[in-house]
């Protein structure tokens, strides 16, 4: 195929949306940013590209929260109350007791769409952003790809959460990838359920001629299994070395994640004799890491490990370093067993504030942290807590009339903490 040609484009679209805080992104990040900023009386609406909100949660099939649940803010409480409502999550134990709470995602999906609906949220899926205009700092339109074709939401406050900094990276400001030297991001992973086979079941389900079959444990990618519901499992497969953030790469992981979902559906059901079918797989690989942004403030490991305090703290981790190697498909680590343990540590606003944006903030796993930082920052209870501050400060400086830069960062805090969240150490 033809490479570098270009193509200049000029088109007139119309602006459909005006709100005071335009959310790009639905994840667990967005979806917190959201709420709270409508919390705070703002007009919201929130871009999604896929038919659910919750991003890795639900799309990604990533069903469980990791870190402490306990004290992530009020849209993280909501979240959780609307699950246990539903006999839809696991109960509460603090963080270490418990490392991680599973809950059903397609439970979630429904759960977060009505949060946001109750709290007047205007949501818009199957919509990309496409492009972005800024001038002077200052993003004045997103420019949106759905159903009916290109059209515009201008607001006075735009929060990234697409995971990707996408919206960051295409209004011009920086961004960093991967790690220092090569760029290669943690590992994705994509997630497949099986249930357990009734005797009359067909027990072998991949016919032959369509994989390279497995043969032994050792040819087999890190592959996690734990309890999904009653009679079935959740099943995780690592697939390393592929950029979230280039079209052909994460075509290119997906094609390979299935294909090697396959293997390992055929190894365990054709060499292990487990009597588990197929049942299905999420729709979308896991993405741990992409796009970042270069923020005022970038989180490094030596702030994690010293649990160092900030003035502008606005969120609070406490998850472990959760760095897998960014080039093999094992169950290998960056640092040693002994070294992944850290204490408690805050999270300033300058890590959401990218350089140079006068009304940008990003949140959730694109926020502005070293790689192995991120590794413990990107649980969910923590881009919670993250998307509430930042629907908290995107809505004060729409109500103050006024720059993000411009607030007392310590206004923003105070909101926060008035609203559970636990950010002192
Ligand atoms: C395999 C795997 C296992 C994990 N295990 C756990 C775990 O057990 N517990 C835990 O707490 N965390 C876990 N994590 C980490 C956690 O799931 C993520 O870091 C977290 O969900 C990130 O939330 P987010 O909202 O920042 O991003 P995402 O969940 O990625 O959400 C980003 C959203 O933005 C949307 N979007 C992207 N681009 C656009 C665009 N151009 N236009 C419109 N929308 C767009 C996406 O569709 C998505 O909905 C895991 C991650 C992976 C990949």
């Amino acid at each position: 195929m033809k490479k570098h040609s270009t193509v200049a484009w000029h088109r007139e679209i119309p602006v459909r949306y005006e709100c005071d805080v335009a959310v790009i992104g639905g994840g667990i990040a967005g979806t917190s940013a959201a709420l709270a900023a409508a919390r705070s009386g703002a007009r919201v609406l929130i871009v999604e590209q896929f038919g659910v909100v919750g991003g890795n949660a639900t799309v990604g099939g990533v069903a469980a929260f990791c870190g402490e649940t306990g004290g992530q803010g009020e849209a993280f409480d909501a979240i959780v109350e609307a699950l246990e409502s539903f006999k839809a999550i696991e109960p509460y134990r603090p963080y270490p007791e418990a490392d991680n709470r599973i809950f059903d995602h397609e439970i979630l999906a429904f759960v977060l769409q009505e949060l946001l609906l109750r709290r007047g949220v205007h949501m818009l899926l199957h919509t990309q952003i496409a492009d972005v205009r800024e001038s002077g700092g200052r993003v004045t339109e997103c420019i949106l790809s759905g159903p009916s074709g290109p059209e515009a939401v201008r607001a006075n406050q735009f929060i990234d959460c697409t995971g990707e900094a996408k919206l960051v990276h295409l209004a011009g400001f920086e961004t960093v990838q991967g790690r220092p030297g090569d760029g290669l991001q943690l590992p994705m992973s994509l997630m497949f359920f099986v249930r357990d086979a009734n005797e009359k079941d067909i027990r072998v389900q991949v016919p032959d001629g369509w994989i390279e079959p497995i043969r032994n444990d050792d040819a087999l990618p890190m592959t996690t299994i734990w309890p999904n519901g009653p009679r079935g499992r959740a099943i995780k497969i690592k697939i390393p070395k592929f950029d979230a953030g280039d079209t052909e790469s994460l075509t290119a992981a997906e094609i390979q994640a299935r294909r090697r979902m396959m293997q390992v559906l055929d190894y365990y059901q054709r060499v292990k004799k487990e009597p588990w079918l197929f049942d299905h797989c999420s729709p979308r690989i896991g993405i741990r890491e992409g796009r970042r942004i270069a923020g005022e403030y970038t989180l490094t490991l030596e702030d994690v490990r010293a649990g160092r305090t900030f003035d502008d703290a606005i969120a609070r981790g406490v998850y472990f370093l959760d760095g897998h190697k960014p080039d093999d498909d094992k169950r290998t680590y960056i640092l040693s067993k002994d070294d992944l343990k850290v204490p408690p540590y805050q999270i300033p606003f300058r890590c959401l504030l990218p350089i140079n944006s006068e009304n940008v903030l990003a949140a959730g796993r694109c926020m502005s942290a070293e790689q192995l930082t991120l590794s413990s920052a990107r649980v969910m209870t923590t881009c919670s807590m993250m998307g509430q501050a930042a629907g908290i400060a995107a809505a004060l400086a729409v109500k103050r009339n006024c720059t993000l830069r411009a607030l007392e960062y310590s206004d923003i805090r105070k909101t926060a903490c008035g609203r559970n969240a636990i950010i002192d150490l």
